[in-house]
């Protein structure tokens, strides 16, 4: 499944990255949902980095 949101509450949390802490960048994806808690697992589009 390839469902991808972009988030606009979540900011990039890679210190290296240029979107770093800027609320509404746009370019960190929600790359899929896992767990009965719906944990989002995330990543930046610019640094390619992922985080959850
Ligand atoms: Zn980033």
């Amino acid at each position: 499944m390839m469902e991808l949101e972009i988030t606009k509450d979540i900011v990039c949390m890679n210190p290296a990255c240029d979107d770093y802490g800027i609320e509404g960048g746009g370019n960190v994806l929600v790359r899929r949902r896992y767990g009965a808690d719906g944990i989002r697992f995330l990543r930046c589009r610019r640094c390619q980095a992922e985080f959850s």
